[in-house]
């Protein structure tokens, strides 16, 4: 859906991105995740088109891009740095006339699909209120809204949930797992570890503007071969796995196993409570902090 080859891109001094090899596959949720000023805005500006790059190239939709973007631009939903509108017009006549450039839409197919995506972002309640009242929140869900017009096969989104508080991030996290069911492949900038672990099947993390991991999340987070268990009776499980205990918080010990049902089995049968015994895999933290450089992040 989204290739790239040696993508680079230079202002001046700054090498802001850095000959990267993007690979979003079809009906991936594909999070691009590094911290503020890494390159992901700039690479997403060059994946759509709007910035050319300094060397490399951009396959969209097996298109090269920007040269083929009018025939796959109307085939992809995009947000990119906060979605521009016009504040003295409602959410709904801002998407009207977001249609009215994109496509020959019947009038009432277009006022079934705004109520539509008005409705899917959450501003259905909204009316007539201008945008220049709306919140960042609902701005970018607006933003959202005119993405998702024209039922898009790939979604490119910059920071989707910036702006938004928990219940908003929560919402916008459901709807693009609903749609990504529903067959759209989603490509998602973020800051956030945990927004990105929490929704995406795949990783790609920039670190001044390199991209030093790409993977399934599925196996960025491997087994650690430790085991954690939460016991009552830590001191009888100490006596128990002699010596195989890495740590001990309280009743929390982790242990050096990798077949958790083993490790059960063998305290249960000396007679040690388990309480809850649990596989330690690596979180994205560590493997983001393993695999990017030390020293200040933008
Ligand atoms: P943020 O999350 O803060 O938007 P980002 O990861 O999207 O950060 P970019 O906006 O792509 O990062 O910026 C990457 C680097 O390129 C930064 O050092 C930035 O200052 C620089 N940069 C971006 N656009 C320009 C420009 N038009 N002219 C000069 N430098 C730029």
């Amino acid at each position: 859906m989204i290739r790239t080859a040696g993508l680079t891109k230079r202002f001046g001094e700054v090498l802001a991105v850095d000959s990267i090899d993007l690979d979003v596959r079809p009906g991936d949720v594909y999070g691009f995740l590094g911290a503020n000023g890494s390159g992901k805005t700039t690479s997403v500006r060059m994946i759509l088109g709007l910035v050319l790059p300094t060397s490399g190239t951009v396959e969209l939709l097996g298109q090269p891009m920007p040269r083929g973007g009018h025939r796959v631009l109307p085939r992809v939903g995009t947000l990119v740095e906060g979605a521009a509108a016009y504040g003295h017009l409602s959410a709904r006549a801002n998407l009207n006339l977001h249609d009215a450039s994109g496509g020959p839409a019947g009038r009432s197919t277009r006022r079934r699909r705004i109520d539509d995506v008005l409705e899917q972002v959450g501003l259905a309640g909204t009316g007539r209120r201008p945008v220049k009242a709306f919140s960042l929140g609902m701005r970018q869900r607006l933003g959202l809204a005119a993405a998702l017009m024209s039922q898009p096969e790939l979604l490119v989104l910059d920071e989707p949930t910036n702006g938004l508080d928990p219940q908003g991030i929560r919402e916008i996290r459901e709807l693009l797992l609903r749609l990504n069911d529903n067959g759209a492949t989603i490509f998602l900038s973020s800051h956030l570890l945990t927004e990105v672990e929490q929704m995406c099947t795949r990783v790609g993390v920039l670190d001044r503007g390199r991209l030093v991991v790409q993977d399934e999340l599925a196996n960025l987070q491997a087994l650690t071969g430790r085991s954690v268990v939460h016991t009552s009776e830590p001191a009888a499980a100490l006596a128990v796995l002699d010596g195989r205990v890495e740590k001990r918080d309280g009743e929390r010990l982790v242990v050096r196993a990798d077949d958790p049902a083993a490790l059960n089995a063998l305290l249960v049968g000396r007679g040690v409570p388990v309480h809850e015994l649990v596989a330690e895999r690596r979180t994205l933290e560590q493997v983001v902090l393993e695999r990017s450089e030390p020293g200040p992040v933008g």
